[in-house]
């Protein structure tokens, strides 16, 4: 019980300027708001997921299934486009191994920000992740931007043969030093 108590505590604590108003009615107000019940199942569910992970060691539990769902389900609506204005996009992204990897890596990245800081996870990730990558996703820089008339599955970047002797770091401590 004394946990569930913290938690309501939080959330009280999040949507009351204690300062300005009084507590009681600002629990009424709070509790009357038409998406108290949801907003406290949510906050609810996140804390017993979060406390699940760090005290029980339970696996993490994830929002998504996979870079595809979050895709379809996050990235799709968070980032609509209008006009001409997403001219590095391609609709068979899937096919261009460096736009997945980065949509894999904002996934991923979503997701450790998810169990870190549930209450501000879309906020900091479309402000520091989802903004950097799908700027570079829609725009001239894309991997997808020869793709304007009809698909064509990207190159990587070239490489010729590294030839034999080419000094390399001497040690793994060298390059992480
Ligand atoms: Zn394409």
């Amino acid at each position: 019980m004394d946990f569930l108590t913290q938690k309501v505590a939080e959330v009280l604590a999040d949507q009351v300027d204690v300062a300005d108003i009084e507590i009681e009615q600002a629990v009424e107000h709070l509790v009357e708001s038409e998406d108290f019940e949801d907003n406290l199942a949510r906050r609810a569910r996140e804390a017993v997921a979060q406390f699940a992970v760090a005290e029980l060691g339970a696996p993490a539990q994830l929002r998504f299934l996979d870079e595809f769902e979050f895709f379809d389900d996050y990235l799709s609506p968070a980032y609509q486009v209008g006009g001409f204005n997403a001219r590095g996009w391609c609709a068979h992204w899937w096919d261009h191994p460096s736009a997945r990897f980065r949509i894999r890596a904002m996934w991923t990245a979503y997701e450790s920000l998810a169990r870190r800081a549930p209450g501000t996870v879309d906020e900091e990730f479309l402000r520091f992740i989802g903004d950097h990558h799908m700027r570079v996703l829609l725009g001239d820089d894309s991997p997808m931007v020869g793709c304007q008339m009809s698909h064509k599955p990207s190159t990587p970047l070239e490489s010729a043969p590294i030839p034999a002797g080419t000094e390399t770091a001497e040690t793994h401590e060298e390059v992480a030093s």
